[in-house]
């Protein structure tokens, strides 16, 4: 076997570097490494890797048309790396560039460092992130450059079919042992590209209509937002595909504003991910280092409710569930969940993040950690954002209707009083006094910020971090 096609995130057909560079000499073999361990790290769940398990199975599928298919390797970066050596020193590896948790990178560069000085290993750009010399003032171009260019064929079909024992399992093998934990999920979104295709399709053509303001509010967001997150994340679809379906839609489309919107998403997907791959540390510590002096004090029972839903405001609660029940919610209420632990209960980030991280279907580290850092105000150079969970219940859902789906214990309940949180015994007791508890993490915020070192260090952090799509500086 010439090639080795090594399986990150990168489960997809069309415009994937790895596999259609690996396979141009029409003798490789496709691998995904599964390492038990990985999906225990920082945020990983196995909500997440039954999304995976969908795409895995929809690839495999698309790659026996090639005379091709997908093998298992069960293991870490080392015991791979050796069994390649041991096996196969002759052969190429061809794997996607990705940003991803700690526990990835540590075991990843190590393999990537070893074959490197051998010159078996290529990287390919996938996203668009600078992953050599991060540089801001280019970044907006760079990132024009890498989604303009043609999208790459499927792969080269391979000569023969490959046999491989030894320790790699096919995928259907594999699977076998997993049967239960499919069951478990099925009320989750589905993986695989045929159903990002779908999406994407229903989405540019009509689901769009009103998307910039139904993206607000969690029941209407269902419908009217991509819900591309996980494919993006797992990478059934390339970004530079949905880019330019887009650009294409927006010539014909009556939803410009719309897909105006929708576009500059896809630009903060890869802005966010640049962040942890110029500062993989972000994982764990603040951007302003500052920030991290704020929060001391853990409650575990306060973070233990909160992330169960049982805080006391229905709303906040409702949303809880309702992520809890489907794996995804909109970017608003996952902003205020975020911003009620860091501020109303006053709970570092980093104990809080992973919770919250493993309920996503579509967990991406490096979006996930910059917006939970926003929302926690340890950035320096956002302006913090508290939201008030009352005012949100009267927004979103002004009849409460989404709630009492979502709590039905208080269906008979008027509104006022489940937007005011005020149920007496009916509903758990409230964690925090919503306005007082804002008030005190306001001052504090502030106060923190008025400091001159604090500013200067903002400044370093903006050169660092910062877009340069924005006009104003604000620190
Ligand atoms: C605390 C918090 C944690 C988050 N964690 C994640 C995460 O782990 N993974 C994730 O993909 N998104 C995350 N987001 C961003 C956002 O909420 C989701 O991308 C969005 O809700 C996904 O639904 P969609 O695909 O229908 O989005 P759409 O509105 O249809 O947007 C299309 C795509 O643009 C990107 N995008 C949209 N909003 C943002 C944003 N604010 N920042 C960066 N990229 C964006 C995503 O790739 C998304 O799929 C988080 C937001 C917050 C506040």
């Amino acid at each position: 076997m010439k090639d080795i096609v090594l399986i990150h995130r990168n489960v997809r057909m069309l415009d994937n570097p790895a596999l259609f560079h690996g396979s141009k000499n029409q003798d490789y073999g496709i691998i995904y490494l599964f390492d038990k361990n990985y999906w225990e790290a920082n945020g990983k769940s196995e909500i997440q890797f039954n999304f995976l398990l969908d795409c895995l199975e929809d690839f495999d599928r698309k790659l026996k048309e090639k005379n091709s298919q997908l093998f298992v390797f069960s293991g870490n970066y080392l015991d791979f790396q050796k069994w390649i050596e041991t096996d196969f020193s002759e052969s190429t590896i061809h794997v996607n560039h990705c940003t991803d948790v700690g526990y990835f990178r540590d075991g990843f560069s190590n393999f990537r460092d070893y074959f490197l000085k051998q010159k078996k290993i290529k990287i390919y750009s996938d996203f668009g992130i600078q992953v050599k010399a991060p540089n801001r003032d280019k970044w907006a171009s760079d990132w024009e450059d890498q989604m303009s260019k043609p999208l790459l064929k499927e792969p080269y079909a391979n000569q023969k079919i490959k046999k491989i024992d030894g320790p790699l399992k096919t995928l259907s093998h594999f699977l076998k042992d997993l049967k239960l934990l499919r069951n478990k999920y099925s009320s989750f979104q589905e993986g695989g590209s045929d159903e990002a295709y779908s999406l994407l399709d229903t989405f540019l053509k009509h689901r769009c209509a009103g998307y910039s303001f139904k993206m607000s509010s969690p029941h209407e967001a269902e419908h009217s937002c991509s819900r591309l997150s996980p494919h993006i994340a797992f990478g059934c679809i390339s970004i530079r595909e949905i880019y330019q379906k887009l650009l294409k839609e927006l010539e014909i489309t009556s939803y410009k504003k719309d897909l105006n919107s929708f576009k500059k998403r896809l630009y903060w997907h890869c802005h966010f991910i640049q962040k942890l791959e110029t500062e993989p540390e972000l994982e764990f510590k603040s951007m302003h280092p500052m920030a991290d002096e704020l929060r001391q004090d853990i409650n575990n029972e306060l973070i233990e409710k909160w992330i169960i839903g049982e805080t006391g405001f229905p709303f906040l609660d409702a949303c809880i569930q309702y992520l809890r029940k489907g794996g995804w919610i909109n970017f608003r209420m996952r902003a205020m969940i975020m911003s009620f632990a860091s501020y109303n209960l006053w709970q570092p980030w980093q104990k809080t993040s992973p919770l919250l991280a493993e309920l996503f279907v579509d967990y991406e580290p490096g979006i996930h950690i910059s917006q939970v850092q926003m929302q926690s105000g340890v950035t320096g150079i956002n302006l913090p954002r508290i939201y008030s969970v009352l005012k949100q219940s009267k927004d979103q859902d002004p009849k409460a209707d989404w709630i009492k789906t979502q709590i039905p214990k208080i269906s008979n309940v008027c509104s006022d009083k489940i937007h005011n949180a005020e149920l007496n015994d009916l509903y758990f007791d409230k964690l925090v006094d919503p306005v007082l508890s804002a008030k005190k993490a306001r001052e504090t915020i502030w106060a923190s910020r008025s400091n001159i070192e604090f500013k200067k260090i903002a400044r370093e952090v903006y050169l660092k971090h910062g877009s340069r799509k924005r006009q104003s500086l604000r620190f």
